[in-house]
């Protein structure tokens, strides 16, 4: 019987396969190939240029960790901006929490947003929510009209390739300082550790001379290359490893010991960001 499968070249050695039930949506959009498909592991996959972003089994790690780390280390996360993100996932986990009171996101290509509305359903809810607003927009061109305004930046960009490469520039990062309050706090999704020791050198190296306070923290995420996924946190006044609110909200993979250990950092990673010098 004829089997379908689909790979994701982690590295140009390293194919990562699942096997394919159903194929709902294969297209060609203004800025990249977008696929969502069914997987008999991971349920429904949204890939972009054949790269994994989000999948039913595991979206909720990523989600719940890019966004819950400032979210409760910031005393007043009022204000939060979202650039990417077009699953709505991050979003979701943004309006859900009781301090935020408005949460905008970027994102540049309108066919994502259009197939979270019709594929997935759990992450594009928040999009109608009374506390979202969705803007189709480059997010590096939003942030440099802004200055004083947010008081979280999350920045849940796609691999630096096509429209995302200069989301892991100093310019962007520059200009997201400028778009902060003066105790704002950014953070991005920073790539793996095993595979990517060089994009985490380049954001936390970028965000390191624009932001008094510079963090990494770690997540495992079973779709994402190698399992093991960094963020990077700039801070210009709170300390992101500590949490300052307990979550209302039972959460399936985020909680209080999971916040402070996720800054707990394996020696292999610590070398990648100069900590052991
Ligand atoms: N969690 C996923 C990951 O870590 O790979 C990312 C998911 S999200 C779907 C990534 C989104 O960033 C994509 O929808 C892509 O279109 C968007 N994006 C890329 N460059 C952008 C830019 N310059 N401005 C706004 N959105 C951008």
């Amino acid at each position: 019987m004829l089997e379908l499968w689909v790979t994701e070249y982690q590295t140009p050695a390293l194919g990562f396969s699942c096997k394919i039930v159903e194929t709902l949506k294969v297209e060609q959009t203004a800025f990249q190939h977008l696929a969502v498909v069914v997987t008999e592991q991971f349920g429904r996959m949204l890939l972009l240029d054949g790269m994994v972003m989000t999948t039913d089994a595991d979206e909720f790690v990523y989600h719940e960790m890019i966004t819950n780390i400032a979210l409760n280390s910031h005393p007043n996360p009022q204000n939060v901006l979202i650039i990417g993100g077009g699953d709505g996932g991050a979003l979701r986990e943004a309006v859900r929490h009781p301090q935020v009171k408005q949460a905008t996101l970027v994102e540049i290509d309108g066919q994502v947003i259009e197939a979270a509305k019709q594929y997935f359903p759990e992450l594009s809810c928040s999009f109608t929510d009374p506390k979202a607003r969705v803007v189709v927009d480059d997010g590096i061109a939003y942030v440099q009209q802004k200055q004083n305004e947010f008081d979280i930046i999350l920045v849940d960009s796609t691999e630096p390739v096509g429209p995302a490469v200069q989301l892991f520039s100093p310019e962007f990062y520059r200009a997201c300082g400028a778009a902060l309050k003066d105790d704002g706090m950014l953070v991005v999704q920073s790539e793996s550790p095993f595979f990517n020791a060089n994009v985490i050198k380049q954001a936390y190296g970028n965000i390191q001379q624009i932001f008094p306070l510079t963090k990494l923290y770690l997540a495992s995420i079973p779709t994402y290359p190698s399992g093991l996924w960094s963020f990077t946190v700039g801070s210009k006044k709170y300390d992101p490893e500590q949490p300052l609110h307990k979550n209302e909200n039972i959460l399936k993979y985020y909680n209080e010991d999971i916040h402070r250990a996720a800054f707990k950092l394996p020696g292999f990673v610590s070398d990648i960001i100069g900590a052991n010098k």
